[in-house]
């Protein structure tokens, strides 16, 4: 057995890495019969432990154990967890300096991140669209306490030379944030003269009989690996209760001054969210936010647990049986 990494997937057919080589291959009977959900099944950026056929082909066995996880919940008849990467070391958490800038959007996307196991980077994109850089980055690191911040743009390629730090042999940085911001830019600007590679991927699709998947690692001459995520627009809450809890510490630390240890911060007295919202130590917006992010959160648990009793009661009975969820829209 040897160790490849999945680079990317379509429809059962998985292209992966092995040093210099690129590889096709399937998972084995035995994998499939095995799996119980989609998670189970290889996903981009997986080590896995394969039988080489051939030069190009190799037979997946196994999955090594991954270090983290990116899903998103998929909507369909039923919550599934669909994987986007994973292995991933750093994620570069995308927003432009456009009209559509929020520091709010910044906040939910670093919820995703942070229970990952994966170092959040917030990358301000279009720097040069923007007059007050300096103001905009103070106000993403006042609500993201601990987390690096950089201002780039692809017009100025000196300000990308930050990202050197994150990058390495062995590294992998995930892209994450909604389309348009500077992504496949950026990626193109990293890959730059290192296209040889990129073409290598390509190329071996191409003999697979493949088009070019979206969700497809990329790498650099010097071994970092770039994988993209999806959009804002598909990325939905799936479990993010221990991200909440890193995003909004500094709200969760007020909680615990509150007189009443089950204080629910409406109206109770001696409340000590209240009074720094009254006071202004804690923005409203934020509060508003942490409190948004709570009920969806809530929401969600009941949607996979209702599913869950769904599904043992239909394994019990044997029988497969349809069931319709209503899956409401979460859009960021
Ligand atoms: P993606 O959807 O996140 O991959 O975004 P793209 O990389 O495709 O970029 C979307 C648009 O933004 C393109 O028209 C780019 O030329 C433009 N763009 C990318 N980076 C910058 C930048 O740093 N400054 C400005 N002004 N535009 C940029
Ligand atoms: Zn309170």
């Amino acid at each position: 057995m040897e160790i490849a990494r999945i680079v990317s997937e379509q429809k059962g057919s998985y292209h992966m890495v092995m040093g210099q080589d690129h590889l096709v291959g399937e998972v084995t009977g035995k994998l499939r019969h095995s799996a119980l959900t989609r998670s189970d099944y290889p996903a981009v950026g997986d080590y896995v432990s394969v039988q080489r056929l051939d030069e190009q082909r190799a037979l997946i066995h196994a999955i090594l154990p991954r270090k983290n996880t990116f899903s998103r919940k998929e909507a369909g008849q039923v919550v599934q967890e669909q994987i986007m990467a994973t292995n991933v070391d750093t994620v570069f958490v995308f927003a432009a300096l456009n009209q559509d800038y929020n520091v709010r959007k910044i906040e939910r996307m670093l919820i995703f991140v942070w229970e990952s196991n994966a170092m959040p980077v917030v990358l301000l994109s279009k720097a040069d669209l923007c007059d007050t850089i300096e103001q905009k980055i103070e106000e993403v690191r006042d609500s993201a306490i601990g987390v690096a911040v950089h201002a780039i743009s692809a017009w100025h390629k000196e300000s990308l030379d930050v990202l050197q730090a994150y990058r390495g042999a062995g590294k992998t940085i995930a892209l994450f944030g909604a389309s348009g911001v500077g992504k496949s830019t950026l990626t193109n600007l990293l890959v730059g003269n290192d296209s040889m590679k990129v073409n290598a991927v390509r190329e071996s699709d191409a003999r697979g009989k493949h088009t070019t998947t979206h969700r497809e690692m990329i790498f650099l001459s010097d071994g970092t690996a770039i994988v993209d995520m999806p959009g804002m627009r598909e990325f939905q809450l799936f479990d993010h209760q221990e991200g909440i809890h890193s995003t909004f510490e500094d709200i969760e630390q007020l909680a615990d001054l509150c007189r009443f240890a089950n204080c629910t911060h409406e109206n109770e007295p001696d409340c000590a969210v209240l009074q720094a919202i009254e006071e202004g130590r804690l923005p409203s917006e934020r509060w508003m936010n942490y409190r948004k992010m709570q009920k969806e959160v809530r929401f969600m648990e009941r949607k996979i647990s209702t599913h869950e009793r769904l599904q043992e009661k239909r394994q019990s009975k044997g029988k497969a049986k349809k069931v319709r969820m209503n899956l409401e829209d979460f859009e960021l």
